[in-house]
């Protein structure tokens, strides 16, 4: 071996490696690392502990706030329309087009994808990937490898990490830098909490957001003809679990045993009560945060798992690891659950990164920064080009604490799903540090605008308010030049129109 080759090699096994954790449907209202009302009754301390010695992101936007579309923006670093995958409902993910693991791969890390995948096509760029079928089960859940299909008795969360560290311990005695996706079933409806999880949330009282009866007024066609609401499509019986006689299908009797023990009293308490109205709403929030956040907690112990093993194993000084969601969740504000506006707590997702010696501990980050970012950032610490047809910017600088001169200051949205679940409107829209201008075209052709100084929770829109009319105006000019800089166009915008109604969430 010539002094040369060692060099490389060395180098090669220098390339940090990758932990890539990404759990379905997370709120950042339910990260207690980003406070909030939630933080100490339902605190997170192990994804608190990558804040803690990293970097924290306040406003990292998606371009598309629904799941398979989340996860094909991360993948290709472009948005729905060039990468293809719009909507849940439309053509499986194309695995031959240009993706940031294929590209690792290429640069000689070992790549793997253990959890939810959702993109129908089989997984491509991996060395070795175990995916959940679709949704997959939260208990007893099904995991497909290869032409395999296994199923796992257990709980879904737990399982992923198991699956995640056994993998990691594989790749230690490789050479190579190493790339792992952990996506996390969890907390994606109808919120099942672990055997461990179980009615830890039974006795608590969660604060109610002040928008939980917002009534729409001032705002469109959209907003009134949604269905997603706490109040009238939640439902008692899958959602809330309040089922008398037949409790989750998919259980073994020692699980069946555990989830009785605990929703037996809750159900037969509901049904005593004979709540209505806004009462009714009222408990229902408090049932669906009490599953929602047990949830959680199982994928925050995932989390700590993880962080220990790396430690424990002398792997935590040369990895970096992420914890973000595939896009926010309503936790009752506007009266919702769910996601796919672009408003707030949708638009936004949890971005926590941590890799001692490189990001300073207990960093905040204010930057608009966006999941287009992601893959574009993994190739950057890889040390490897950035396709010039991505579309995000790496964030390794932020990261670094170098901000360059120049960072986004407006962020692209656009969102397909309709008709679909939940009936959201398609929307296309520009943030910006202090505005919102949103254009519902599809059937509607409305147009909303919000100032986020004056209502951050975004209950009046201002669009047709003299006083905004030379705002109004420049958002109008930049949302024109964002579309064509991503290269969304009215055209491009006809070929994805609906034919038919989706059944997938
Ligand atoms: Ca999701």
């Amino acid at each position: 071996m010539t002094a040369g080759c060692a060099t490389d090699e060395k180098q090669q096994a220098d390339r940090p490696n990758i932990v890539f954790i990404m759990s379905d449907d997370h709120a950042y209202q339910a990260i207690s690392a980003y406070g909030g009302s939630l933080a100490k009754l339902a605190p997170t301390p192990n994804i608190d502990r990558i804040a803690r010695d990293g970097m924290r992101f306040n406003r990292c936007l998606v371009t598309n706030s629904i799941c398979g579309p989340s996860r094909a923006t991360i993948l290709t670093g472009k948005y729905s329309h060039l990468n293809g995958f719009i909507s849940n409902e439309k053509e499986p993910f194309n695995g031959n087009q240009q993706t940031f693991p294929k590209l690792l791969q290429k640069a000689g890390y070992q790549t793997a994808l253990i959890g939810k995948w959702h993109l129908e096509s089989r997984p491509t760029g991996f060395d070795h990937w175990e995916i959940l079928p679709g949704q997959g089960n939260y208990y007893n859940p099904d995991f497909i490898n290869g032409e395999d299909t296994t199923r796992e008795i257990g709980y879904v969360t737990e399982i992923i990490t198991r699956k995640s560290l056994t993998w990691i311990a594989g790749a230690k005695k490789n050479r190579k830098p190493f790339m792992l996706m952990i996506h996390h079933k969890a907390p994606h409806r109808s919120w099942e909490p672990g055997p461990n999880e179980l009615g830890m949330y039974s006795d608590v009282m969660f604060p109610e957001p002040s928008t939980l009866f917002d009534d729409y007024a001032n705002r469109g066609v959209a907003e009134h003809s949604q269905d997603m609401t706490i109040s009238k499509t939640m439902t008692l019986e899958t959602d809330l679990k309040l089922m008398k006689d037949s409790p989750l299908k998919n259980l073994t009797p020692e699980q069946t045993k555990a989830w009785k023990a605990v929703y037996d009293p809750i159900i037969t308490k509901f049904f005593g009560s004979e709540l209505t109205g806004d009462d009714l709403t009222r408990y229902k929030y408090q049932r669906y945060l009490q599953d929602y956040l047990a949830c959680i907690s199982a994928v925050d112990k995932s989390v700590g798992e993880v962080l220990d093993y790396l430690r424990k194993n002398g792997r935590d000084k040369n990895t970096l690891v992420i914890y973000t969601s595939d896009q926010g969740f309503y936790l009752g504000e506007h009266g919702w659950f769910d996601k796919r506006w672009m408003f707030e707590q949708s638009l936004r997702t949890p971005l926590l990164v941590m890799m001692p010696d490189r990001i300073n501990p207990g960093s905040i980050n204010n930057d608009m920064v966006s999941n287009l970012d992601f893959a574009e950032t993994f190739l950057d610490i890889a040390g490897t080009e950035i396709p010039p047809d991505m579309q995000g910017m790496s964030l390794l600088p932020l990261l670094e604490g170098k901000r360059p001169g120049k960072w986004r200051t407006e962020h692209y949205y656009h969102y397909y799903e309709y008709p679909g679940w939940h009936s959201v409107k398609r929307h296309y829209g520009i943030a910006t540090e202090r505005y919102k201008l949103i254009h519902f075209y599809y059937d509607v052709d409305e147009w909303e605008m919000f100032d986020l100084e004056k209502d951050p929770d975004e209950m009046i829109n201002v669009y047709d308010d003299p006083a905004y009319d030379v705002v109004k105006s420049k958002l109008h000019g930049q949302l024109d030049r964002l579309r064509k800089k991503y290269l969304d166009s009215d055209s491009s915008q006809q070929q994805f129109l609906p034919t038919v109604a989706m059944d997938v969430e």
